[in-house]
C-alpha cells in the first residue's frame, strides 16, 4: 500500500487498494486508456496480452487486481459496503466533461444490482485546483456543461482554473452516492507523482489499483 490512504476504503473488508505514486509497481490489469468515456465490465480474468480499450473498468472477479494509470488525470476507485464489486475510473478533463463517472455508476447498478447509496467512491491524487489552468474556450465549454457547479470554476484577472476533483465529487452526489472522499494531493505540486503538465511526458504515469479478496 502507498501512503495515500483513503479513510473510507480502509474500513471496507475484503478489498485491497492502493493509490500509486512513482514507486508503485504496475501489477494490475489495465485498459488501453483512450481519454474516452467507455465503461468495461470484466466478468472473468482476461487472457494474457488481450487489449481492451476504455477508461473505466468494473469487476466482481475475486483476486483480480484492476487499475488505472494517470499522470494528472483523476483516478477514482470504487466499491460498496458489501464489497460486491470493485471499479477503477480514469477521469481526465475529457472523461469529466463526458461524465464517465455517471456512466460507471449506472453500469454498476445495471450489472451488480448495487444501489448508489451503498457505493463508496474515492478520488485520488491528481491535478488539483491550484494547478489546472485552462484557456478561455475550454473554461466556457465547462461552465456551459456544468451550469450548477459554480464552485468548481475559479478565475482572477490572469488565470482561469477548473476544479476537476470537485466536479466529479458533485456528479457522484447527484447520482446518489453518499460516501465520496477526495484525496487532496496535487500531482503537479508533489514531486512524488508523475505529472503530465509538469514533466511533459506522455509515457510516465502511476497506477492506482483495487481488488476483491
Ligand atoms: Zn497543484
Amino acid at each position: 500500500m502507498s501512503n495515500y490512504k483513503s479513510r473510507k476504503l480502509s474500513t471496507i473488508k475484503n478489498i485491497n487498494y492502493s493509490f500509486g505514486d512513482k514507486k508503485t509497481k504496475s501489477d494490475a490489469f489495465t485498459l488501453n486508456q483512450v481519454h474516452g468515456s467507455d465503461v468495461v465490465i470484466v466478468d472473468k480474468v482476461p487472457d494474457n496480452n488481450i487489449i481492451i480499450s476504455g477508461d473505466s473498468i468494473i469487476t466482481n472477479v475475486k483476486n483480480f487486481s484492476i487499475g488505472v494509470k494517470t499522470a494528472d488525470c483523476l483516478p477514482i476507485l470504487l466499491t460498496d459496503k458489501n464489497s460486491s464489486f470493485v471499479g477503477a475510473v480514469h477521469a481526465g478533463w475529457r472523461g469529466t466533461f463526458y461524465k464517465i463517472i455517471c456512466k460507471t455508476i449506472n453500469k454498476i447498478g445495471d450489472n451488480f444490482n448495487v444501489n448508489p447509496k451503498d457505493i463508496i467512491a474515492v478520488i485520488g491524487p491528481s491535478i488539483a485546483n491550484c494547478c489546472f489552468e485552462v484557456g478561455e474556450d475550454l473554461y466556457k465549454r465547462f461552465i456551459k456543461n456544468f451550469p450548477n457547479f459554480k464552485s468548481c470554476f475559479l478565475q482572477d484577472e490572469f488565470k482561469k482554473k477548473i476544479d476537476l476533483k470537485r466536479i466529479n465529487y458533485l456528479l457522484l452526489e447527484e447520482m446518489g452516492v453518499r460516501e465520496v472522499e477526495i484525496l487532496n494531493e496535487c500531482t503537479k505540486c508533489n514531486p512524488n507523482f508523475y505529472s503530465y503538465r509538469r514533466d511533459k511526458s506522455k509515457s510516465q504515469n502511476q497506477i492506482s489499483k483495487i481488488n476483491l479478496n
